[in-house]
C-alpha cells in the first residue's frame, strides 16, 4: 500500500519539526517512534507502530554519493593543511584521518539516509515497484522479442 501524508489541518511534526533530528534518532515520518533503522545504517521494512512500508521509498546510493565527495573533500582539505602547518609524520596522519574518516562516513550515511526518507515521506515522493505505472513497456520487458 502507497501511503501519503494526511491532508487537512497541520498536525504536529512527529520527528519534532526537524528532519535532520528525526533522521539521527531514526524517527518514523508518520508517527515518530523510533523505528526507521533495522540495523546501523540499514532500513527496517516497515514501521513497527504504524506499518509505513519504508521499501516503498526510494533512497538509492544519493546520500553516499554526497557524503563521499563532502567528507573527502573536508578530510583532504584537514590533512593537508595539517602537513603544511606542521610537518607531523605520516603515521599520524594514518591514526587521525582513517578513524575520522569511518566515524563521519558511517555516523553521516545514517543520518543522510534517514533524512532522504523524511524528505521522501513529506514530499509524496514514492517507488512504484520500480518504475512509473503510467510508462509504457520498454524492449527489455517483453519475454517473447518481438517489437
Ligand atoms: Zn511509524
Amino acid at each position: 500500500m502507497i501511503d501519503t501524508p494526511p491532508k487537512g489541518p497541520a498536525k504536529p511534526d512527529p520527528t519534532g519539526g526537524s528532519d535532520f533530528v528525526g533522521a539521527a534518532r531514526g524517527q518514523c515520518p508518520r508517527c515518530g517512534a523510533a523505528s526507521m533503522f533495522d540495523g546501523f545504517v540499514r532500513f527496517a521494512p516497515r514501521c513497527d507502530d504504524c506499518g509505513l512500508d519504508y521499501s516503498a521509498f526510494n533512497v538509492g546510493d544519493g546520500p553516499a554519493a554526497f557524503l563521499t565527495l563532502i567528507i573527502g573533500t573536508i578530510i583532504v582539505v584537514l590533512a593537508v593543511w595539517l602537513e603544511l602547518a606542521a610537518e607531523p609524520p605520516f603515521w599520524l596522519h594514518i591514526v587521525l584521518w582513517v578513524p575520522l574518516t569511518t566515524l563521519l562516513v558511517f555516523g553521516g550515511l545514517r543520518i543522510a539516509k534517514g533524512w532522504l526518507l523524511i524528505a521522501e515521506y513529506k514530499r509524496g515522493a514514492r517507488e512504484h515497484g520500480g518504475r512509473d505505472p503510467g510508462a509504457r513497456p520498454s524492449d527489455s520487458d517483453r519475454v517473447d522479442g518481438s517489437k
